[in-house]
């Protein structure tokens, strides 16, 4: 085994409350685990629907936050389990982990908490180990036995990294890498979120970053559950994002984190309707879309 650290390291910080998390399964990809929630006072989501734009203006327009106030950055670990394997190293030649594990991390705390004190309580994901090793599946994120709730381990097939056709490697590998990474800074509802939100938030991100896979189509698998996870979710995200302002997604990260997942409560409460309404809302976009296209 090699360990390889890689810069920049953490700054330690009072551990938050944690309470138990959750182990979302599924069948296409091997999924572990989201971190667990806070207890932590939460913010009003009319903070977020006002401010958000203005911290992303501020952001873009150079003010960034000073350097008390930036998001605090996990020590990043590499492990590589069998250096004699192809898919590692495959994985070695096509991507630079030193630069695209610090940018997928940040483009991860931005994503869901915009800012790092003006923002929603972001978790204190102190580290993230990337382990790349022969095994079924895509990827997985868990937590390390001795504190699984600041502490990180996702791994990554190297396998499946060795069948990515060669002109794809880079692009994919870093969206695997950008969707597990949600999974270390995400909230589960105390457990008890859908599998299929947890994921479809992940793949939100990963579709926002400009890394979705090309075989990814909005509109597929409509007549679907609004919950079927992955790009499906992800797109129904993307729709509720574009309807509603930037920042739902956010807030139902939000609301993730401060309570129970009740869905009926859930979503009235953050969206003002059931979930299957807005589903149903979805579809027909997707299907007036459609008939554009024709
Ligand atoms: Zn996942």
């Amino acid at each position: 085994m090699v360990l390889v650290p890689l810069p920049p390291n953490t700054t330690p910080v009072p551990p938050p409350i944690f309470l138990p998390g959750m182990s979302p399964a599924d069948s296409s990809s091997t999924e572990a685990s989201a971190p667990a929630p806070t207890s932590l006072p939460g913010h009003t989501k009319e903070e977020e629907t006002q401010s958000s734009g203005d911290k992303i203006a501020s952001s873009v327009n150079g003010t960034a936050p000073s350097s008390a106030e930036a998001f605090l950055q996990p020590r990043l670990r590499l492990h590589l389990n069998d250096l004699t394997d192809d898919g590692t190293s495959i994985f070695l030649s096509s991507i630079s982990p030193s630069s695209i594990l610090p940018s997928a991390v940040s483009r991860v705390q931005k994503a869901l908490y915009v800012h790092p004190t003006r923002g929603y309580h972001i978790p204190s994901t102190r580290s993230v180990t990337l382990i790349v090793r022969p095994m079924d599946g895509v990827a997985y994120t868990t937590g390390i036995d001795l504190d699984p709730e600041q502490h990180k381990e996702i791994h990554l097939s190297s396998r499946y990294v060795a069948s990515i056709s060669a002109e794809r490697r880079g692009h994919e590998i870093e969206g695997v890498i950008v969707h597990e990474l949600v999974h270390c800074y995400q909230y589960n509802g105390h457990g008890h979120a859908p599998g299929g939100l947890i994921e479809g938030i992940a793949d939100w991100v990963r579709l926002g970053a400009d890394l979705a896979p090309p075989h990814w189509r909005k509109g597929d698998e409509v007549n679907g559950k609004w919950d079927a996870g992955y790009q499906h979710t992800a797109y129904f995200l993307q729709y509720l994002e574009e309807r509603f302002g930037e920042g739902t997604v956010r807030r139902l990260n939000e609301g993730l984190r401060t309570s129970k997942y009740e869905e009926k409560a859930f979503w009235t409460g953050i969206l003002g309707r059931p979930v299957e309404q807005l589903w149903e809302d979805y579809k027909k976009h997707v299907d007036e879309e459609k008939g554009n296209e024709s």
